[in-house]
């Protein structure tokens, strides 16, 4: 079912009226709504497609990711992730100093459950420093771990013995900040201590000078210093403006990643064009777009860093990697979306967009016509 534009929107405005008043689709109106999905997520792969063939540097990493520049500066976190037996999932911190507006906690980061007092969470389990020595003993090392709860400069101090004992284990160790609170101390301590990869999210602050001047520290002290950050029309321009300065910070990568949403941040972007990754993620049409401009730009430019697509497919891989490695049944992942049903409302402007176009249309068949659909 090729719904056209115009059909799709007349469908949408009428479910969202449906959900509004708490009722639920016929099973014939789920086969309209998802065949929208489809026509979205196949013009949004149309528009993709055609910046991509202007990037002649455009590599994939072995099928599951693309990016431009050299293979050696990939991000070891990520090939962990894709390849290896690492999205092991670090946390401690539940606090942050910033309130970006596409947090997935946007509206609750006061309100993010503790850890603990000298605890960690392990893959979901509770643990003290010195239990680490027993669950390294007893279960298979991942390749690689990540710090990955809000903010962690918050209370970096509390890292450095945790990081050392993985350091030891030869577990290769990653970490998000949004640089604010780095000091050149507390990035000698964190590499010190044996840190791999520091990665800054530099949306966070607009590409402040302070977190520049932090990449650039950052790389005195810790092997892969890299870039991670959701990207934004706001990202897109603060980063060309500060183009020369990242770049000559010597940083290694820079994962821009789809901005994807979930009902803490979608207000924040309300009345963008959005499309649903195999009826998973939301996303706004443009994250992965402006990503593909800029590496577009690096690969013309020559730019001395990797930019790594990290996008809603790269998630997906990795989704199916992670089930793989569990040993999960075939087909298995953990992909999915963050709404409890599909947002019709949030749709509407992207099927009111003249600019996303159907790349094929076809009149509706007998019995999914508007008015004839029970
Ligand atoms: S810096 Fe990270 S955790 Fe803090 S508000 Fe921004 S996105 Fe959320």
């Amino acid at each position: 079912m090729k719904i056209s534009k115009k059909d799709a929107l007349a469908w949408f405005t009428f479910f969202a009226q449906l959900q509004e008043a708490g009722e639920t689709l016929t099973v014939r109106q789920q086969e309209v709504a998802l065949a929208v999905l489809r026509q979205l997520e196949l013009a949004a792969r149309a528009r993709r497609d055609a910046i991509a063939r202007e990037i002649p540097g455009l590599k994939s990493l072995r099928g599951r990711t693309f990016y431009v520049g050299e293979e050696k500066q990939f991000p070891r976190g990520c090939v962990s992730c894709l390849f290896g037996s690492g999205l092991s999932a670090v946390r401690k911190t539940n606090r942050c100093n910033l309130r970006c507006p596409f947090c997935y906690d946007y509206g609750c980061t006061e309100e993010q459950p503790p850890i603990g007092e000298g605890m960690w969470e392990i893959g979901g389990t509770r643990f003290a420093e010195e239990d680490l020595p027993l669950l390294l003993d007893i279960q298979k090392k991942p390749t690689g771990v990540a710090y990955v709860y809000l903010e962690p400069f918050m209370e970096i101090e509390r890292y450095y013995g945790v990081i050392r004992r993985f350091h030891e284990a030869g577990v290769y160790q990653h970490m998000y900040t949004n640089g604010t609170l780095a000091t050149p101390e507390n990035l000698a301590a964190l590499g010190e201590a044996g840190l791999d990869e520091l990665r800054f999210n530099l949306g966070a602050t607009n590409a402040a000078d302070g977190v520049i001047d932090a990449i650039a520290e950052a790389k005195r002290h810790i092997p892969a210093v890299g870039i991670e950050t959701p990207m934004t029309p706001v990202l897109y321009q603060a980063f060309l403006e500060k183009k020369e300065k990242i770049l000559a910070t010597g940083v290694d990568f820079i994962n821009f990643a789809e901005l994807h949403l979930n009902p803490n941040n979608i207000g924040n972007y309300w009345g963008e064009s959005f499309y649903i990754a195999r009826q998973g993620y939301l996303s706004p049409f443009w994250s992965r777009e402006l990503t593909l401009r800029m590496m577009k730009l690096a690969d013309q430019e020559r730019w001395p860093v990797l930019v790594h697509d990290c996008s809603n497919r790269t998630k997906f891989a990795r989704d199916l990697h992670q089930k793989a490695v569990e040993g999960g049944w075939f087909g298995a992942s953990s992909w999915g979306g963050e709404f409890e049903t599909i947002p019709y409302e949030a749709l509407i402007p992207a099927l009111q967009d003249p600019d996303i176009v159907f790349t094929q249309e076809e009149p509706l068949p007998p019995g999914y016509r508007f008015g004839e659909c029970f």
